[in-house]
């Protein structure tokens, strides 16, 4: 079984470890999420309702509102995707709008997940679920939630409604040394004190990488005397391992895609679905629950919920 993982964000500052610390990151992070989430799903309605005779009032039910008027999971999913067609078939959207509302839409989504995310731990955590649900059957009802097959065939849930109750995630472990930037060395083996500064003469590697600074591209000339802040300098950073965990470290460090084993497609939908666009219906449908981290090896490649879109 084979899935698509981020395993760690870069460019930004990994969240604290634990304590106090990392719960003020995760409110702080997870209720902005939860807030732009809002704003962009709203842009998105008013994008697909800006020729809409009653604007907003045109819009088929929410998905909270479907599950409060129906039990039976697959009288839901069809009622919903025929509201979706009947509200397309009553407002004729122009493309322009449409695809901006889809490209909104989808952000939106991402974000509210990236919110239930960080929030996970948290009484807001309701909030954001909701939220997630309410915005992916928007996306699957309005826009549609598709699995495409890969060149080799195979098939992938990249649903992230059906990938967001998959509750675990990865943290890495990454090793690298520690060296000192003024003279290269161990850190815990040179003479240098660190934030103290002293005075050295530049060089330059065989690659061109300037010893003063580390990079390719400077001011600094080999031979002339510069003063050096002697600071810790990571090198070499090699990754060793990846952990599945139930609170990664990196809390949007999660699944991207997960591989559908084609038999188990061939046993859902009593055919082979070859080459054909399938539709996901995960997003449409009443919650299923959560999958903790303990049961991850049995459902990695659960194909159910598909079906061929006609
Ligand atoms: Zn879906
Ligand atoms: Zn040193
Ligand atoms: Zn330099
Ligand atoms: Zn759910």
């Amino acid at each position: 079984m084979r899935f698509h993982a981020r395993i760690l964000t870069t460019g930004v500052p990994l969240p604290p470890a634990g304590g106090e610390l990392r719960r003020l990151y995760l409110f702080q992070e997870g209720t902005s999420a939860l807030k732009r989430a809002r704003k962009l799903y709203g842009q998105s309605l008013r994008a697909i309702t800006v020729r809409a005779d009653r604007g907003l009032l045109d819009l088929p039910p929410t998905y909270i509102e479907f599950l409060s008027r129906s039990s039976a999971s697959q009288t839901i999913v069809e009622r919903l995707l025929f509201s979706y067609r009947d509200f397309q078939d009553k407002v004729l959207v122009q493309d322009d709008d449409r695809n901006l509302a889809e490209r909104l839409a989808r952000q939106a989504l991402d974000v509210s997940i990236s919110a239930f995310n960080f929030l996970e731990d948290d009484i807001l955590s309701m909030a954001a679920h909701d939220l997630f649900h309410e915005i992916g059957a928007y996306v699957g009802g309005m826009f549609g939630c598709e699995l495409e097959a890969d060149k080799e065939g195979v098939y992938w849930n990249r649903c992230a409604v059906s990938l967001a109750h998959r509750r675990y995630g990865f943290s890495v472990g990454m090793s690298h040394d520690v060296l000192c930037s003024v003279c290269h060395e161990d850190i815990d083996d040179c003479k240098h004190f660190l934030g103290r500064t002293y005075p050295t003469e530049v060089t330059k590697t065989v690659e061109g990488k300037c010893g003063a600074c580390g990079r390719i591209e400077c001011a600094h000339e080999t031979g002339s005397i510069v003063e050096i802040y002697s600071q810790p300098v990571l090198s070499g950073p090699a990754l060793r391992e990846v952990t599945v965990t139930p609170r990664p470290r990196d809390p949007l460090a999660r699944l991207d895609a997960v591989e559908i084993a084609t038999s188990s497609l061939i046993e859902t939908l009593g055919q082979d679905p070859a080459g054909k666009k399938l539709r996901c219906t995960c997003c449409l449908e009443p919650c299923p629950g959560f999958i903790e981290t303990s049961s991850i090896i049995e459902r990695l490649g659960d194909g159910a919920n598909k079906r061929v879109d006609s």
